[in-house]
């Protein structure tokens, strides 16, 4: 039910993993009808490109950007459709369902695959994947998810890289919700293939998803793919050739996110809205733990880009009850995606800063009396 009397009254504000709450302007940058084949939009294709190669710590003609209409699955699908030869065979490594995702869109592909699994509240350590390498030499293909959404956890991609390159097999890092929230050079990290999407922590509008590519390994994977609109190669080399998309390309998404790249830069750039997520993260953190909520991960293992909470043991807590009151003020936090526990989830990325994270707890509050839940934290006269 809508609880405002009409569009263009205030949104609401989206602790969720996205798509997350963007800037005006960015929205504002969406109001103009691009011709796809026209010159503006193809220069203005051709700078997020570069942006992006330059964001991920390295430089054109090593890497190359490739935009991927649909949303961070469909560049997933491309990537893994389109980079393993017939004979190849992929190691997924999992501790959460995105990581599940990965090795599903192997199996619906007919690629042999093999998985890597730790629980969900573990990282992947790089050890592990040397031992499952050095177990099967059949293995050409790598994939891990850097940020495993489901429950914030940050796999060492860096580590795992270094393992990958001594190996001689294709790296692939699914960074859909880290790229843009935390450094990352993919030069160091040895990844041959890295997939995020515009909806992220750059702070676009939903519509493409983008995979940087490391030139030589896409050089190398020319006829591999199983599908037409999600063959990354020939996409590439659409680009290359007219800067122009296959098919329609998402103009408006696209203008949103040469505004968003503008504003991540004034910003300070990624090591500086890394400062702010953090702080969101830290606020949020200490604010929910003083009432009464306990998060999931140990805190060598909390990344600052979402956390997963556990349900409180409370006789009166009901998730969708907790969800619809905090909505009604205004606030949208996200249900859990773990196997066994149940738990969920308050993003904090997005263009958010802890001002909307402290009117995010005291909302949490007021619910929780609603809620005849004010016991967990009556004990805490601090707030
Ligand atoms: C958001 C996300 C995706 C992609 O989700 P879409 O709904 O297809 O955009 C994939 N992997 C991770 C880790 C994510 O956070």
């Amino acid at each position: 039910m809508p609880t405002h009397p009409f569009p263009g009254w205030k949104d609401k504000v989206l602790f969720t993993p996205g798509p997350l709450t963007t800037s005006r302007s960015v929205k504002q940058a969406m109001l103009r009808d691009l011709g796809s084949r026209d010159h503006e939009f193809i220069q203005i294709v051709k700078e997020v490109r570069s942006a992006l190669v330059t964001l991920g710590g390295v430089s054109e003609p090593d890497y190359t950007a490739v935009l991927m209409q649909g949303s961070g699955t469909f560049g997933i699908e491309a990537v893994i459709g389109s980079i393993i030869p017939p004979t190849g065979k992929l190691l997924v490594l999992v501790n959460g369902a995105y990581g599940r995702r990965i090795l599903q869109i192997a199996s619906v592909l007919n690629i042999e695959n093999d998985v890597l699994s730790v629980g969900e509240n573990q990282i992947i350590l790089p050890e592990a994947v040397e031992a499952a390498l050095d177990g099967d030499k059949t293995i050409t293909h790598v994939a891990v998810i850097h940020c495993e959404t489901t429950t914030g956890i940050m796999n060492p991609v860096e580590a795992i890289g270094s393992v990958v390159q001594k190996h001689n097999c294709i790296y692939f890092v699914d960074a859909m919700s880290s790229f843009g929230a935390a450094p990352l050079n993919l030069g160091t990290a040895h990844i041959d293939f890295l997939v995020s999407s515009a909806n992220k922590c750059i702070e676009g509008v939903p519509g493409f998803s983008f995979v940087l590519a490391r030139q030589s390994a896409l050089l190398a994977v020319r006829g591999y793919a199983r599908s037409l609109s999600l063959d990354l190669y020939a996409q590439w080399a659409g680009l290359e050739k007219d800067g122009q998309f296959r098919f329609t390309p998402p103009t408006h998404a696209i203008l949103a996110y040469y505004q968003a790249i503008q504003e991540l830069e004034m910003e300070g750039g990624i090591p500086k809205r890394a400062e702010r997520y953090r702080k969101n993260y830290e606020v949020c953190l200490e604010g929910m733990r003083r009432l009464g909520f306990k998060p999931y991960l140990a805190p060598e293992n909390r990344g600052y880009i979402i956390t997963s909470f556990y349900y409180p043991e409370h006789p009166n807590f009901n998730f969708q009850r907790f969800y619809t009151l905090l909505s009604d003020k205004g606030f949208l936090i996200y249900p859990g995606k773990l196997s066994q526990v149940d738990c969920f989830r308050i993003g904090h990325v997005g263009r958010i800063d802890a001002s909307d994270v402290y009117g995010l707890l005291a909302a949490v509050r007021i619910t929780m009396i609603e809620m005849g839940m004010a016991d967990l934290f009556e004990k805490e006269a601090s707030l």
